[in-house]
């Protein structure tokens, strides 16, 4: 699997998953890594693609509820039958729980509800 991100400033950063027994990090986690590293705040889009000719793939629940809790605007390009296209995180994940460490859509953190 190989991923890559493209930054609010159109930057674009890549990564490959580490596969490893005890659950390696998948590419798209390691391209979000790798952009965050290089100062890259805001992620716009991202895409992963699989090796031995499999295109591109849809990211797994892990990346999904990453997605959702620091880059919720971002766009995903997901495999269609009319061939890829782009959707949000909420598509992806509708519904989905606001981990604790969830950014608002400005960058700034939630206020923490009483119930957590
Ligand atoms: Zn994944």
């Amino acid at each position: 699997m190989g991923a890559a991100v493209m930054a609010g400033d159109h930057r674009t950063f890549t990564g490959v998953n580490l596969y490893h027994f005890t659950g390696g990090p998948c590419a798209e986690l390691v391209a979000l890594g790798t952009a965050r590293a290089q100062g890259a705040r805001e992620v716009v889009t991202i895409v992963a693609v699989g090796s031995g000719g499999r295109g591109v793939l849809t990211p797994c629940g892990r990346d999904r509820q990453v997605l959702a809790d620091y880059h919720p605007r971002c766009r995903v390009i997901v495999p269609t039958g009319q061939g890829p296209r782009s959707v949000t995180v909420g598509d992806l994940l509708p519904g989905g729980y606001r981990g604790p460490d969830a950014v608002d859509e400005d960058g700034t953190r939630p206020e923490l509800a009483g119930d957590r």
